[in-house]
């Protein structure tokens, strides 16, 4: 069998690059290792961490907040089977979509692990053992990541675990520990936080979320810990141990002191690591870096010609919405065309509650740049809507160019903003100025007009109701 491309994974990267692949017209070819089709985003990462999350949170608005709206609720319990079950079927209908999208774009599809025999040669092993061979002008690798291990405490896959197994807890745990106050640690806690788990963050850095804007983690910190999660930042691990029926973690604080916390649980949520396990990249050439990243070029291209990599494989933020744009920009340059791709604007959510959004420069970047910049900010609290819907907690940060007010970064935190970071998306990419967004006319009464607020308080100091 010959192609023009040929995709290796299934992932929010490969699935897009394939189907805009066959958009442009070119023979495309899609090896997947899995029995489904999405990869980690659609199996055991994005999609069922959302049905959990939505679900936990039904039951906490009923248990905790709709009294307050005068709904009385009567006996509430959980049916954990349930609600693992009705992420399962969210799963499995996503997955069967993407079915229907490859055969709709008439993509050939192969199960098994993809490798390379050479440059222009794939191999597809089935998992009985069946083998075949793919000839490709192109090879578009979206082999994704797997979790990172810490390097004294191997995943056991029963106490000590990884975002997949925390996914499907046989029973609700009493108490989990979580190494890492990232985003799986924060979402997953979330989750079981809700659902009546003690939860005992345990973190490295003095902050959590680090990477996003310092302002995000503290008040983040700040309301998850009003809804009863535990945070130790600035605590070394040393070591976890599986006891039985129980996990003991210990660590060194900031002083220096021994701790030890206990759970039925530790999930290990410390990063992600690229995954090119039986690709056989030596095959084609490509040699990954020191950390097992692909090294690409400018356009995504290999260090040889005609092989492409992208996504969570590639380094950069493991987001599924960044490995989808590199998968259609990808597919764009084999076709000829010379698509653009601003990494800048690339948003990222937490999805707690309130959920958590940032776009562009974050204020410790732009410190560390030395940009003069200037900064407004508006806080949830004095919103109509705010009040109305219960959601005071959460602001809206705009950051903008000193002297000539173009938007550089905005950072929000509070309900719904993780479908309103798109309006800082659309700012950036058209290099929009604080003005600009500020002269919007923005719907009353909505959160956005926490956005309109900040900017009108980053252009000029001049916020309407603070
Ligand atoms: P992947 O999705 O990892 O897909 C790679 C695919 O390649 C897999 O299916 C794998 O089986 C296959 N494969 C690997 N090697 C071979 C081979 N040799 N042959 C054949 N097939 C192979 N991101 C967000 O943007 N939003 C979220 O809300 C979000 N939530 C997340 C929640 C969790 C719990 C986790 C773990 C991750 C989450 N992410 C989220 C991150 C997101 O899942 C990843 O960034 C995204 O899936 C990366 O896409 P990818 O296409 O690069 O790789
Ligand atoms: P992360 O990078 O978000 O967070 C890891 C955290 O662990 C960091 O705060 C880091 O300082 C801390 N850490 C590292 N080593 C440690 C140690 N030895 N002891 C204590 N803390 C330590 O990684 P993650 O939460 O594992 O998520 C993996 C990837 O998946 C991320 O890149 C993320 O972008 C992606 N993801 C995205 C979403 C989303 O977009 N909503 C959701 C889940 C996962």
């Amino acid at each position: 069998m010959s192609y023009d491309v040929v995709v290796i994974g299934s992932g929010p990267g490969g699935y897009v690059a394939a189907i805009r692949c066959a958009q442009l017209g070119l023979k495309t070819a899609l090896v997947e290792k899995y029995p489904t089709f999405g990869g980690t985003c659609l199996n055991v990462g994005c999609i069922p961490s959302k049905a959990l999350l939505d679900a936990s949170e039904h039951y906490e608005n009923a248990s905790k907040h709709m009294a307050d709206f005068g709904v009385q609720v009567g006996d509430l319990s959980i049916d954990w089977e349930k609600m693992k079950g009705r992420k399962d079927q969210v799963v499995r209908d996503t997955c069967n979509g993407l079915e229907f999208l490859m055969k709709k774009n008439k993509i050939e599809t192969h199960q098994g692990i993809g490798s390379f025999l050479d440059a222009n040669t794939i191999q597809v092993k089935e998992e009985k053992g069946t083998i075949h061979k793919l000839e490709t002008k192109h090879t578009i690798i979206a082999t994704g990541s797997k979790p990172t291990a810490l390097p004294f405490a191997a995943f056991d896959g029963k106490r000590i675990v990884s975002s997949t197994e925390a996914l499907k807890f046989p029973k609700i745990p009493k108490e989990m520990v979580v190494i890492g106050g990232g985003v799986i640690g924060l979402e997953l806690g979330s989750v079981y936080a809700r659902l009546g788990t003690q939860v005992k963050v345990v973190e490295y850095m003095d902050a959590l979320i680090p990477t996003m804007d310092r302002s995000l983690g503290k008040e983040l910190q700040r309301v998850l810990k009003k809804q009863g999660m535990e945070f130790h930042l600035s605590h070394k691990v040393t070591e976890v141990r599986n006891t039985g029926r129980k996990v003991s973690v210990k660590a060194e604080n900031k002083k220096g002191e021994a701790v030890e916390f206990k759970g039925d649980y530790c999930l290990v949520s410390v990063g992600r690591s690229p995954f090119t396990d039986s690709l056989g990249l030596e095959n084609a050439g490509i040699q990954p870096d020191k950390r097992g990243f692909i090294p690409v070029d400018g356009d995504l291209q290999t260090t040889t010609k005609g092989i492409w990599a992208i996504g969570d494989v590639v380094g950069g933020a493991m987001l599924a919405h960044k490995a989808e744009e590199e998968g259609t920009a990808v597919a764009e340059r084999i076709a000829g065309q010379k698509p653009h791709l601003n990494y800048r604007a690339i948003p990222g959510v937490v999805y707690t509650w309130p959920e958590v959004a940032g776009v562009g420069y974050t204020e410790e970047e732009l410190k560390e740049e030395k940009r003069a910049y200037k900064s407004g900010q508006f806080a949830y609290r004095a919103l109509g809507r705010a009040r109305a819907a219960g959601e005071m907690d959460g602001f809206v940060k705009v950051l903008a160019d000193q002297e000539t007010d173009e938007i550089l970064g905005v950072h929000m935190l509070g309900a719904r903003v993780a479908d309103m970071i798109i309006e800082g998306v659309v700012a950036l990419e058209y290099k929009a100025s604080a003005e600009d967004l500020a002269r919007m006319s923005h719907a009353h009464p909505t959160f956005t007009e926490a956005v309109k607020e900040a900017a009108l308080a980053a252009t000029d100091k001049r916020p309407i109701h603070a």
